[in-house]
């Protein structure tokens, strides 16, 4: 078990966000005990949607009045991070991440693997602003490109505030050596959609899973899900890190392609941390 607490700074021009935020958990994850009951929400209220054909991205927003953002939304993700467009800023402020080795349990939720909080130790604090991590899942192949490149695979750790703020931490991964920290929880990948929540057998030690260089890039985006809910704050860390070709292989037996193309980035900031 360790316990690494990680500073670095982030700009004050971050704006905390407003809700939005807590129907990610509702929606792309669900807390281990409400996921069937989510599950069950979602078959009877909500369409069904995936990541091709008739129900794919093009066709989110048209799915549902409450999908309407995928299509209609101004700030929505993922977007490609274009070095030329990306500032930086002297004025920053504070983020803290404050992971240690935790437990977890995983769920095959019909779009991604997903490992959900079994406690409530993790957290990130922004602009004052604490955020619980929720939970952690991942696509293949990257949603988010750096300088249009997309990585083998990109995982995204969502947070929430007490408000339903959300903020997401973004790790590119690249095929490299075997990813240790990751090991146990690949034993036990679930090959099929999953009812409860299976609890892993080990913790899985969150701080050994972020890149060493804390370099991040931050803007205010959205759900790369439906409902494509705005005011969510990302936060994509530069460096990638590695996976080996096995693990990678591993998932995309079980997921491959589960990526929203990327969206006009307009005229939002993109900003070096
Ligand atoms: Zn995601």
């Amino acid at each position: 078990m360790s316990v690494k607490l990680l500073t670095y700074p982030v700009f004050t021009a971050l704006i905390a966000l407003t809700i939005g935020g807590c129907q990610e958990q509702t929606r792309e994850t669900g807390a281990p005990e409400e996921e069937e009951q989510t599950t069950r929400e979602n078959n009877e209220e909500r369409p069904g949607w995936s990541y091709k054909g008739e129900t794919g991205p093009d066709n989110w927003g048209e799915l549902d009045e409450a999908y309407a953002a995928c299509a209609n939304g101004k700030e929505q993700s993922p977007v490609n991070i274009d070095s030329a467009q990306v500032e930086e800023k002297e004025e920053r402020e504070d983020l803290e991440i404050n992971y240690q080795s935790s437990s977890f349990s995983l769920a095959n939720n019909g779009h991604s693997i997903q490992a959900n909080s079994a406690g409530s130790e993790n957290h990130l604090v922004i602009n004052d602003e604490e955020y619980e991590l929720a939970q952690f899942h991942f696509h293949q192949p990257s949603e988010h490109l750096f300088n249009s490149e997309r990585y083998e695979m990109e995982l995204h750790l969502v947070h929430e505030s007490e408000n339903g703020d959300a903020a997401v931490l973004g790790v590119m991964i690249e095929e490299g050596e075997e990813n240790d920290t990751l090991s146990g929880l690949w034993d036990e990948l679930p090959s099929e959609e999953t009812e409860d929540d299976v609890n892993l057998k080990s913790p899985v030690d969150l701080p050994e899973l972020l890149p060493e260089d804390q370099t991040t890039f931050h803007y205010e985006g959205s759900l790369t899900t439906p409902p494509c809910t705005e005011e969510v704050k990302w936060m994509l860390f530069e460096e990638p890190i590695e996976m080996s070709e096995d693990q990678i292989q591993d998932f995309k037996e079980i997921y491959h392609e589960n990526h929203r193309p990327v969206q006009p980035l307009e005229d939002r900031e993109v900003i070096k941390n």
